[in-house]
């Protein structure tokens, strides 16, 4: 029988259901997968509850209009961002869904996109299904910045977009102003797209404030700004994800999500539009709960022997592997010895080894929950 598609051959299942399994089958504590062991707060839930009499069809493809509204007033409240309801916001099945119809309304086969590695692992997958070519720039390890001169030369009359996602997934870094800035410079120099994903854009500390790389000069309309209700209201099952961009930008990705998925879970919309409308007082307290669960972990690895890269932003922290240990071997030690799953950081890259020297953790679970890992990790 002919084979299947060849660019799907090479893909593996993803290291975060993987660690997840492993976790399962040794019975240890899960540390792994991004995502909160406790439910999102009653009343959103609750509002979901209340949208599932009489909202049970189809929602328009781009997305309800009280979501859109939402999330329009959202931007321009937290961001001074103004984006039209109608023509810029785009509803989608998570940030996955929205990376995804990302790539594939924007790649030509053939087209070169930087990703700043480590990367989420779903970017490289979307824009080689897409037929691009993913471009590799290594961040420099302890602090994960890039060195310029390196990601000016990965720039090229092919290059069609960049990878930007702050705070990051894995390394908890909150990029700075003059970061973004360089990044822009270069964007606008050789007339490219910039895909940020933001979807831990409330989740920074130490008074730390997310700034999006759209609202800097000259980038708004080259930009899709990428964000999920499943990290800022604690509920990542819901799946219910946004794209702000351009009308041009925006057309050219529905058009994609209306084949791809068409629409998103109606009741759902209803219940993130109502949630989204509360975000000032509810972001405080999301921040300080999770902020209280960052330093208890972190003061506890510390305390075991761990030194744990600065986490500035996102639920996750880097530890370095002990010298001569790899990640993949590290964590499998963690698992089987001291009943504690946590990710390896080699699948987030391809083309450094800079990934064997660090494991990931995730704080976003409940205060017992890490206080048993803690007692695990002695
Ligand atoms: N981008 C990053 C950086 C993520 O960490 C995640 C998931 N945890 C996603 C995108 C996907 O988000 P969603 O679950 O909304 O699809
Ligand atoms: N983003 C989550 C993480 O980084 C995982 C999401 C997933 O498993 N697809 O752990």
């Amino acid at each position: 029988m002919k084979e299947v598609n060849t660019t799907v051959q090479s893909f593996k299942e993803s290291i975060f259901a993987t660690m997840s399994a492993l976790a399962a089958k040794n019975e240890a504590i899960n540390l792994g997968q991004g995502f909160p062991d406790f439910d999102g707060p009653l009343w959103i839930r609750d509002l979901a509850r209340n949208s599932f009499d009489g909202k049970n069809q189809y929602a328009p493809a781009m997305g309800v209009r009280p979501l859109r509204s939402s999330i329009s007033n959202y931007y321009k409240s937290f961001y001074g961002l103004d984006f039209d309801i109608d023509s810029q916001i785009t509803v989608t099945n998570g940030a996955t869904e929205a990376i995804f119809s990302t790539c594939l309304a924007l790649i030509n086969p053939g087209d070169e996109v930087i990703v700043l590695e480590p990367f989420y692992d779903s970017y490289l997958a979307a824009i080689k299904l897409a037929g691009g070519i993913p471009v590799p720039v290594t961040l420099k390890a302890p602090e994960f910045s890039f060195d310029l001169k390196e990601l000016e030369k990965a720039f090229g009359p092919k290059t069609k977009m960049i990878f930007f996602n702050s705070p990051h997934n894995p390394t908890g870094k909150v990029f700075s102003k003059e970061e973004m800035q360089s990044i822009s410079r270069l964007v606008i120099k050789h007339d490219t797209y910039l895909v940020s994903d933001e979807v831990y854009e409330f989740l920074t500390f130490d008074g730390l404030k997310h700034l999006p790389i759209a609202t800097l000069e000259g980038m708004r309309d080259r930009v899709i700004t990428i964000s999920s209700g499943g990290k800022t209201f604690g509920l990542t099952g819901w799946k219910i994800g946004w794209i702000t961009a351009s009308e041009k930008l925006s057309h050219a990705i529905r058009m994609v999500h209306q084949f791809n998925t068409f629409s998103v879970c109606t009741p759902l919309q209803y219940a993130v539009a109502e949630a989204l409308s509360k975000l000032d007082s509810y972001v405080p307290e999301f921040v300080k709960q999770y902020g209280e669960l960052r330093d208890f972990f972190i003061e506890g690895i510390v305390e075991k022997g761990f030194k744990p890269i600065k986490s500035e932003g996102t639920y996750f922290v880097l530890v370095p592997t002990p010298n001569g240990i790899t990640d993949i071997d590290y964590c499998s030690e963690l698992i089987k010895t001291k009943k504690v799953a946590s990710i390896p950081l080699s699948p987030f890259y391809s083309k450094s080894n800079e990934g064997e020297n660090y494991i990931r953790f995730c704080f976003a679970k409940k205060k017992e929950t890490l206080a048993k890992a803690l007692m695990n990790l002695s």
